[in-house]
Parts: C-alpha cells; sequence; structure tokens
C-alpha cells in the first residue's frame, strides 16, 4: 500500500539550475520524488489517486537546503576553550541532538558537518536516522586531523590537544593513517583535514602544515575506503597542496592564489568559502565580544575571499554554500540562507545559481545527489513551501515567516515558533578569572 501526496500547481524549483516550472505537480510516493509535470495534464504512468492533494496555487516548491558546513558539537561556543574543553561528550550530543532541531525547522534538511569534536556529528546523524530526533540527514566528519602548530591546534605545546578537541593531533603520516582507519571504523562519512599552519595567520606564503606525501597518505587511506576528504585551507600553498593530493572539497581558499584555479578547474574540486561566517565576524563580532585586531584580519580576509571567489566562480569551479553555523557569531537555525544571500550580494550570483549552489552542488560534493539537493524522481521529497518566490528575492529563504512548511521524506516537519531558545550553562563557558582594565 503506497502512500502517494501530490502538490499541485505551485512553481517549482527543481534544485538543478533549471529554471522555474509555472503551474507544477510533484507527486511524491512513499516520501520520494515520483514525478514532476507541468499543467493538468497528468502522465500515464502516474494513474494511482493520491491520498492527499495539496493545493499549492501562489506558492514556490524547492528542495530542502542543504548546508556543506556547520558544526553541530560546538555548541555556538566564542572561544576555541569553549568548543574543545568544556562541555564534555555527553552533554555536546545531547545539545547537538537539541540543535538539529533548531537547523531542521529553520529549512536546512540536510548538512554536513566538516569535523566535530568527540564523536558528536556521527552520534547525531545516527539518532536523527534512528528515528528518535527530528533533524536534517548528516554528512558526518570526526575530529579534523591536525599536525603539530596547525589549525586546529590552539592550545601551548604542554598541554597537547585534549580528547574532546576538534583535531586529533597526527605527528606522522603512519598516525595519519591510522586515524582514518579509526575514524572510518567509528562511521564517519567524511574526513577532515586541518590543512593551514597556524603561522599563517600573520605570514600568508607559508606552507600547509602537512607534506604534500602526508596529505596524499590521508586522501589515499580515505578514498580507499570508501570515504570523502575535504580540508581546512584559507592559503594558497594549501589549497594548491590540497588539489594536488585530490581532496574532493576545498574549504574557504580565501588567500588562494588565482593562477592555481586551472588545478582545481582541471579534477573538478569545488569550493566551499564559507562567507557568512566571516562577514559576520566583520558584522557581528563586537556584538559577541570578538576582539578588534582579529575582527580587522576578517576584514581583509572578506576582501580576499570576494576577490578570489568571484574569480573561481567565473572560472567554472563549482561553489558550494556553507555558513559554518555553530559558533556565537553563527548560531544554529539563523544564519544557513545568509551564505545564499551573500553569494548572491558579494560573488554576483544570481539567486537561481545561489540556490543550486545551496542543494545540488553540496549533494553532489557529498555523493548523495541521487537521494537529496533536487526535486527529480527518485530523489527523497525534502523540500520548503514558499510565501514568496527566492529567484527573484533570495531573502526569502532566510525569512521564516515565508517558509510555509518544510518536509522532510514528504513527511511535514513540525516547527515552533518562536523557535526554541535556551540559556547557556556555566559549565560550557570559558572560565573569566579577571575582567578589569590592566593599566588603572
Ligand atoms: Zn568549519
Amino acid at each position: 500500500m503506497h502512500r502517494i501526496v501530490e502538490f499541485v500547481g505551485c512553481t517549482l524549483i527543481e534544485g538543478t539550475g533549471r529554471e522555474p516550472m509555472e503551474n507544477a505537480t510533484l507527486r511524491i510516493v512513499d516520501g520520494r520524488v515520483a514525478a514532476v509535470w507541468q499543467g493538468p495534464e497528468r502522465p500515464g504512468d502516474q494513474r494511482e489517486p493520491a491520498n492527499e492533494t495539496l493545493q499549492m496555487q501562489g506558492k514556490t516548491v524547492m528542495p530542502g537546503l542543504i548546508d556543506a558546513h556547520c558544526h553541530i558539537s560546538y555548541g555556538e561556543g566564542k572561544t576555541a576553550e569553549e568548543v574543545d574543553v568544556y562541555g564534555g561528550a555527553e552533554w555536546s550530543a545531547v545539545r547537538a541532538v537539541w540543535n538539529a532541531q533548531k537547523v531542521l525547522q529553520s529549512g536546512v534538511t540536510t548538512f554536513c558537518d566538516p569535523g566535530s569534536t568527540w564523536n558528536v556529528a556521527v552520534t547525531c546523524r545516527d539518532a536523527v536516522n534512528n528515528g528518535m530526533f527530528a533533524g536534517p540527514r548528516i554528512f558526518a566528519a570526526g575530529r579534523h586531523i591536525a599536525a603539530d602548530g596547525g589549525f586546529a591546534d590552539y592550545f601551548p605545546t604542554w598541554l597537547g590537544m585534549p580528547v574532546s578537541a576538534e583535531g586529533v593531533l597526527c605527528p606522522t603520516a603512519h598516525e595519519m593513517r591510522r586515524e582514518v582507519r579509526r575514524q572510518v571504523k567509528n562511521r564517519v562519512d567524511l574526513i577532515k583535514i586541518s590543512g593551514d599552519s597556524q603561522a599563517q595567520d600573520t605570514r600568508q606564503d607559508v606552507g600547509p602544515c602537512f607534506s604534500d606525501e602526508e596529505m596524499s597518505c590521508i586522501v589515499a587511506t580515505a578514498h580507499d575506503l570508501g570515504r570523502k576528504v575535504t580540508i581546512h585551507s584559507r592559503y594558497a600553498k594549501t589549497v594548491a597542496a590540497a588539489a594536488r593530493a585530490g581532496v574532493d572539497w576545498v574549504i574557504h581558499a580565501s588567500y588562494m592564489d588565482t593562477a592555481d584555479i586551472g588545478l582545481l578547474l582541471d579534477k573538478q574540486i569545488p569550493i566551499c568559502p564559507t562567507l557568512t561566517y566571516t562577514a559576520n565576524i566583520v558584522q557581528h563580532g563586537r556584538d559577541v565580544g570578538v576582539d578588534p585586531n582579529y575582527i580587522e584580519t576578517k576584514r581583509r580576509e572578506l576582501d580576499s575571499l570576494v576577490e578570489t571567489q568571484r574569480k573561481a566562480m567565473e572560472s567554472g569551479i563549482p561553489l558550494m554554500a556553507g555558513s559554518e553555523a555553530g559558533f556565537a557569531v553563527t548560531p544554529y537555525g539563523q544564519w544557513h540562507a545568509r551564505e545564499l544571500e551573500l553569494m548572491v550580494e558579494l560573488l554576483g550570483m544570481t539567486p537561481l545559481q545561489a540556490i543550486t549552489a545551496g542543494t545540488h552542488i553540496n549533494a553532489k560534493a557529498f555523493g548523495w545527489d541521487h537521494e537529496v539537493g533536487s526535486l527529480r524522481p527518485g530523489r527523497w521529497a525534502d523540500l520548503l513551501v514558499l510565501d514568496g518566490d527566492p529567484v527573484s528575492d533570495i531573502h526569502v529563504l532566510g525569512d521564516p515567516g515565508r517558509i510555509s512548511a518544510v518536509y522532510k521524506g514528504g513527511v511535514a516537519v513540525q516547527r515552533t515558533m518562536p523557535m526554541p531558545s535556551r540559556r547557556r550553562m556555566g559549565h560550557e563557558r570559558s572560565l573569566t578569572v579577571s575582567s578589569m582594565p590592566l593599566n588603572r
């Protein structure tokens, strides 16, 4: 006995970049898209009557958003200590499933977590898939593979990297290979490399903290085990090394050398520029206590990011939409669609291109495009019903009042207005022992 639902009379955005279809009918059978057609003429092979018919005149129906960059375990932390040390595994996991419902309610039906403290992203994915909690589909990484002095190696050498941290310190290629195998054993979908050297925060000409041999070792081991690889790489030499090693996509690429665009293009390696995180620090960093010097650094980075990503886009490199939700400047459920707005406002994409980046292109990078990311037959009916037309105004997607419904697998998502909120607990915070100014 099939469960058949039809959405009739909508404007339908497929997600692959095709122009919207007016007066469309979307037919869903057992939670997946069965057929899409225009006008009243029903295809001959879609005769079985629907159990439910929903009139959608004046509404736009499009695939649910996919956020390629959402750290569900970070708990909206303000500092490296809050993300890496405070909270504990049990608290982080419970908090993550609670936050995942907010992400789903905002219209994100799938996200990639490219780097988790503990193994929280995998646990959250499993808890959602198991039906225990409402949440998006999750493409989950474990802890970043990190090297001494690299990104994510935040603490002094005498402290090392705690077991709770977002990164795991792997001093040799042998240990990198072993960590990849352990993470695959622990059921990650994706391996994350912390590519940049921390020294590059001030010196943009420094290379990555991995040798070519080490990077290739991580990528080859992960690929042999059927897992994707992504890398945090803001700087030029890291991006080039990552492209040579054959990672599946590059995150940030803010200071990439545009002479290396051909390297990414040849291998069709997408970039996830993550404009939202950088733009939010520039615009709202002060409100959450970000150091003014760091805000200035991020302002320069944003300028470079816009310049490099415009060139990448014009050359034909696929751009993925990821917000980096999970920090204090990027709270869950509020900023996911902002990445699409910034792609339009800063990179000059058309809204339809930005929507494609936030749906099909992300799904394709994960290897999930046969499951999600478009409303083509066979895909899960993960979709948004909108009061308004995001192709003429991309801001519709970030306005909870204009999202009239969210569906996951053909089932309407329960949404609470306003979104659930909570107070932060003392044990989640960095300890401030003195906030008096030093010069009296
Ligand atoms: Zn990140």
